[in-house]
């Protein structure tokens, strides 16, 4: 049986669950960064104040059915929310044809929407709570020790969130030195500890070579639709980076620096 087939018999679950999964990462992205209560989903448009009914809190048809504003006072609704839905769809549809044997597919789906959740905390405000990184250390070591077929072992794991830490607090370290001011964060050191976790060290240059590529490329992007130089010293989500390198690195292996290929 080919193996996507296979993933999507496991993780038909997760492609079921992962509009609603979408709609409430939405809502954690929106309510962390402000210290506001997750318990509750998105009750209240949060211009007008008016009560959000069964439609409007339909993942992905409500931002549609809506044509994007509320249904009162006509305000945009942020796109971050169809966004994060589709994008929650996206990462469990792909983490089923990924060809990942077993249970695997499951574990890779629930890792990438955290990650996905930090990519969109990140993308707006240059932050990467540890409530959302810190629980994916042992989650990733839990998966390295008692799945099955899982293809990092413990101590690869756990010498990996180690690494992982200080390789980033290291270069954070050098920066302030060099430069006088902080480049990069504690939080990024913490999610590529996560990353370590889940990729075993072996795992770890993979996941810096390709978020330092990607992050590149769109500086480069962004500096161009600017119609600006390429700033050094421009501020760069770079959990955004980390993120995809980890997810990738997780569903396609590290990548063999010979043939630059997964
Ligand atoms: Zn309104």
């Amino acid at each position: 049986m080919a193996g996507w087939i296979a993933g999507l018999k496991t993780g038909w679950p997760m492609l079921a669950a992962a509009p609603f999964v979408g709609s409430f990462l939405a809502t954690v992205a929106f309510r962390l960064p402000r210290g506001e209560p997750l318990a509750l989903g998105r009750s209240r448009c949060p211009a007008c104040g008016t009560a959000l009914g069964p439609v409007d809190l339909l993942p992905l048809f409500g931002w549609v059915l809506r044509r994007g504003h509320c249904n009162s006072c006509r305000a945009p609704i942020d796109p971050a929310y169809p966004l994060i839905e589709a994008g929650a769809l996206a990462v469990a549809a792909w983490a089923a044809v990924a060809g990942l044997p077993g249970w695997q597919p499951i574990a890779a789906c629930a890792l990438g929407w955290a990650l996905l959740a930090l990519a969109a905390i990140d993308h707006r405000h240059y932050l990467l709570p540890d409530t959302l990184t810190l629980p994916l250390i042992p989650a990733g070591l839990l998966a390295a020790g008692a799945m099955p077929v899982w293809p990092v072992g413990l101590v690869d794991a756990a010498v990996g969130t180690v690494a992982g830490f200080a390789a980033i607090w290291g270069v954070g370290w050098l920066y302030r030195r060099l430069r006088g001011r902080d480049g990069i964060g504690l939080g990024d050191a913490k999610l590529l500890a996560a990353a370590g976790a889940w990729v075993g060290w072996q795992g770890l240059a993979s996941v810096v070579m390709i978020s330092a590529l990607a992050g590149i490329a769109a500086a480069l992007v962004t500096a161009i639709r600017r119609g600006q130089r390429l700033d050094p010293a421009a501020r760069l989500p770079f959990g955004v980076f980390l993120a995809l390198g980890t997810w990738l690195v997780v569903l396609y292996g590290p990548v063999d620096f010979r043939t630059m290929a997964f």
